[in-house]
């Protein structure tokens, strides 16, 4: 799959993709990621990119024609029409089923807005989904969209080392995940509960199992129930 990032903070989001395991997947070439700097789209002799907002009001708002060339350069190269995401705290509350069927999806461009956002008439162009990656507000979309890039990458077929990586964690198996415990034994006098250590492959899955319950029973109710259902 390819994810293109619209951002007027390329190096920003370079910085963190070129990391870890998103780093190392796209260097193997398991995923494509690339990002496109918004202000090379401008005709804007000072490359200008936003203006105030009409009706008054404080700060700026990101014009339409730099964000529409740049989605229109990102249409040529992949030779189709990407499912094109704006991010935003008015958008829809990530999770991880949306996350899982975004991952199988051949080409992604997400947009990230800074200052007040973008001008409305660009998402009512080119905008099919608007994403949140949570109720509150942050200063740009380039946090928000690597959350979500990081997100659907590791759902790659291929970027982590089996599926079983992400089908057993917290939220995607239905449940929190149990407590991980690694080396020492003991630890400021605390020790590694005993079945994690019997080598008894059916208890450890069957403690672990409880513990996913209990956590998810005190700390989420509504994924505890959904569970059961
Ligand atoms: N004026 C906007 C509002 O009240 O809805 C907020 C703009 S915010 C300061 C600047 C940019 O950050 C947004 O255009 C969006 O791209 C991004 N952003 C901020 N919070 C976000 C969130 N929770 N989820 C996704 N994107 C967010």
């Amino acid at each position: 799959m390819k994810i293109e990032i619209a951002t007027l903070f390329p190096e920003m989001c370079e910085a963190v993709l070129n990391e870890s395991i998103v780093g190392r997947a796209r260097k193997a070439g398991k995923i494509e990621v690339s990002c496109r700097q918004i202000r090379e789209y401008t005709k804007d002799k000072h490359r200008r990119v936003d203006d105030t907002p009409y009706g008054g009001g404080m700060g700026m708002v990101m014009q339409c024609e730099p964000i529409y060339n740049c989605y229109k350069a990102v249409c040529e190269d992949l030779g189709s029409k990407p499912h094109t995401i704006y991010m935003s705290p008015k958008g829809t509350v990530l999770n991880e089923k949306r996350a899982s069927e975004l991952s199988e999806m051949e080409n992604i461009l997400i947009i990230c807005g800074h200052y007040e956002g973008v001008d409305q008439r660009i998402i009512d162009k080119i905008v099919d989904e608007e994403i949140s990656i949570g109720d509150y507000v942050l200063t740009g979309g380039e946090l928000p969209a690597l959350v979500l890039t990081d997100c659907i990458a590791r759902l790659c077929k291929g970027v982590l080392s089996d599926d079983v990586c992400f089908t057993d964690e917290s939220i995607y198996s239905g449940l929190l995940e149990y407590p991980q415990y690694t080396r020492p034994e003991v630890w400021e006098g605390k020790a590694v509960p005993s079945v994690l250590l019997s080598g008894h492959h059916k208890n450890i899955e069957s403690w672990r199992h409880e513990q996913s319950l209990k956590l998810t029973e005190q700390r989420r109710p509504d994924l505890y129930e959904e569970y059961f259902k």
